[in-house]
């Protein structure tokens, strides 16, 4: 079974040769194990973070160990009772074709979801999760509030811009390709801006002329400072991500109009998605009514197989990606 493996720590910007692909047999599943031969796998910008060395709130990948990451995989063999053959499962143990494991490290996932399984790692999935939680529980949107949303076309984003449209709201969205800017105009964006042409401060004031409600940072940045500038006072900001900044060499300087936070009496909270893991039968019930009924849609970006899964980890940071990208394996 092949897997990918961290072979140096990324300094800045990660490159392909900071990965390897390398080769392991696996043994047949003992008592209690189980045997996965993966299907698909997410790829996620949050593992730049792990290339670090450095404590976090998840443990730093290895140098010459796989790396890991959400995956759905099949059960081939099974020394559990729980588990058999063809049984679709979900793991943390991406990034590889296949694997032992024991049972209960592993959920198994409904065959009739009516949703294809890859689904389980995007909408109905940490990314879907990531979205509806701090969106919702951070963000508190109300009926009429302005929503801004960075990484807008993106698995975690363009979530977050359609259930603020089934709430009610206006919504601004960012995206860094005119073709992703369609997209989002397509699934009911009332705005949606291409950062990497124009003015971004001036675009976002005028597609918010009243200013924003509420803030869900996916990129951090200039856009934070943009939304620190477009406020409204006892705006709500859910602090997800910043992708912008997660190959700095150095820390960037804070927002320099941070001082708003005080006049404005902003409300600024980040979070981590598995805080929120109590939400989610609500978040399963919320978001297949919400699917069924048309207002939910996703797109996905798929490579294929373990010697392109380094690649498509590398494009997250030029925005190859529209909605969550994924490897089939
Ligand atoms: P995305 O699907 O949004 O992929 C990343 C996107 O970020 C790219 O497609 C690119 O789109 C955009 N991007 C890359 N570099 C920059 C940059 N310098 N400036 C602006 N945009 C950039 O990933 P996810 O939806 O999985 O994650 C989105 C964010 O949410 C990330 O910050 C991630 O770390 C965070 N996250 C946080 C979680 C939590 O628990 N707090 C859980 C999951 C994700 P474009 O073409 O628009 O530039």
């Amino acid at each position: 079974s092949r897997e990918v493996r961290l072979k140096s720590r990324p300094v800045g910007m990660p490159q392909a040769g900071d990965f390897e692909v390398g080769s392991v047999e696996l043994a047949s599943p003992g008592e209690g194990q189980v045997l996965v031969r993966n299907r698909w796998m997410s790829v996620d910008p949050y593992m730049r973070g792990r290339m670090y060395d450095r404590p976090s709130y998840v443990p730093p990948f290895q140098v010459g160990k796989p790396l890991e990451g959400g995956a759905v995989g099949e059960v081939v063999a099974s020394g559990s009772p729980d588990f058999k053959p063809g049984d679709l499962v979900m793991s943390m143990l991406g990034w590889r074709e296949g694997f032992v494991a024991p049972a209960n490290t592993l959920e198994k996932l409904p065959a009739d979801a009516g949703v294809p399984v890859e689904a389980f790692l995007g909408i109905l999935g940490m990314p879907g999760l990531t979205a509806y939680a701090g969106l919702l529980e951070i963000g508190q949107p109300k009926e009429g509030d302005t929503v801004f949303v960075s990484g807008g076309a993106g698995a975690v984003g363009s979530i977050v811009a359609q259930i603020a449209k089934i709430k009610g709201c206006t919504v601004v969205a960012t995206a860094g390709s005119d073709e992703k800017c369609a997209w989002l105009k397509s699934v009911g964006v009332d705005h949606a801006i291409n950062y990497k042409k124009g003015n971004l401060l001036e675009a976002v004031r005028a597609a918010a002329p009243k200013g924003i409600d509420v803030y869900f940072d996916n990129v951090g940045g200039e856009h934070l400072e943009v939304a620190l500038e477009l406020a409204k006072p006892f705006a709500r900001f859910a602090e997800c991500g910043m992708i912008a900044q997660y190959n700095n060499e150095e820390p960037a300087p804070g927002p320099r109009n941070l001082i708003y936070v005080v006049g404005k009496s902003l409300k600024i909270q980040g979070f981590i998605v598995t805080q929120f893991a109590g939400l989610r039968p609500q978040f399963i019930k919320d978001m297949s009514g919400w699917i069924a009924g048309g207002k939910l849609k996703w797109e996905q970006t798929v490579e294929t197989g373990v010697d392109n899964a380094a690649g498509a980890f590398l494009k997250l940071f030029s925005g190859g990606n529209t909605g969550k990208m994924l490897v089939k394996l």
